[in-house]
């Protein structure tokens, strides 16, 4: 089983990467797809007159402020269309994928944070009307079942609390999540970048190879939105993936690629 991370962001190529994933459909290499949105929520967003907003909490990571207006634009493309357009492109190859979010058939469980301490202009405030949470408990026996009938599944955030409600997560951790709850051999996330870079931007600097115990040095070269893959890369390896490759998802074959040692792999 590989769980194939795909990334949000300006520059990705979807059509490239369902000619890759079509390819390994066929042949019968078991898939399970997870994918953002960031790019096209924030255009959306500000289209629809409710701008995003980013957070940093105390411990240094940036998300997305949650409020209940962004969780119904998040909705409208993460599940619309960005999972509906990934769907019909793997449809056109003959795929027969299926799109759920994490809401759907309780996927993905988590605690919703019920207080997140941010940073702001230097000082600490308490946010509480924000709806994001950690994917905990992925339902296995679902996904194993579609599996079983033959279907390719292709996820997205948000999760779902224990309370019932929709709860922005992380993509990255999410994958991360399901490829430990499947025991994935490996976890692919594809980006609009060659892989973890010692001088972002600079694609020159590309880290070829980072030994699974040394990960925690790795944290410091993530700026950013970096640092919530390096995480996820982390949370995947101590629960007992083989590899986590940070791949370009630009490129034609990205996916074969990355399997074949491009990018930047983590691992023994
Ligand atoms: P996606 O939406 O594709 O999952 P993100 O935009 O969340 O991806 O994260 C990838 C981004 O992280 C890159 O486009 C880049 O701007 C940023 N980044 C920060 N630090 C690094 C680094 N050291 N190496 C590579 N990318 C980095």
């Amino acid at each position: 089983m590989i769980i194939v991370k795909i990334g949000g962001s300006e520059g990705i190529n979807y059509d490239l990467i369902a000619d890759d994933l079509a390819d390994l459909v066929k042949a019968k290499q078991p898939l399970i797809v997870v994918h953002g949105g960031s790019a096209l929520t924030n255009k959306v967003a500000e289209q629809l007159g409710h701008p995003p907003q980013f957070v940093t909490s105390v411990s240094g990571y940036s998300s997305r402020r949650t409020d209940r207006r962004t969780l119904e634009i998040f909705e409208m493309v993460y599940c619309g269309q960005m999972n509906k357009g990934l769907v019909e492109r793997l449809q056109r190859r003959g795929v027969n994928a299926i799109g759920l979010s994490g809401l759907d058939g309780r996927l993905w469980q988590g605690t919703r944070k019920d207080a997140i301490k941010i940073v702001e202009n230097g000082k600490r405030r308490v946010l509480r009307d924000d709806y994001t949470g950690k994917v905990e408990q992925v339902n296995r026996s679902l996904l194993l079942g579609l599996l079983e009938m033959g279907l390719l599944p292709i996820l997205t955030p948000p999760a779902v609390s224990y309370e019932g409600e929709a709860i922005n997560v992380d993509g990255d951790r999410a994958a991360a999540a399901t490829a430990a709850a499947l025991q994935a051999e490996a976890l692919i996330i594809l980006s609009n970048v060659p892989g973890l870079l010692e001088k972002f931007p600079d694609e020159a600097t590309l880290i070829r190879h980072i030994p699974a115990a040394k990960i925690d040095q790795f944290m410091s070269v993530a700026e950013d939105r970096m640092k919530k893959k390096v995480m996820g890369a982390q949370e995947a390896l101590a629960q007992g993936i083989g590899r986590v490759v940070f791949a370009d998802g630009r490129v034609a074959q990205p996916i074969q690629r990355a399997l074949a040692g491009e990018g930047t792999v983590i691992g023994t």
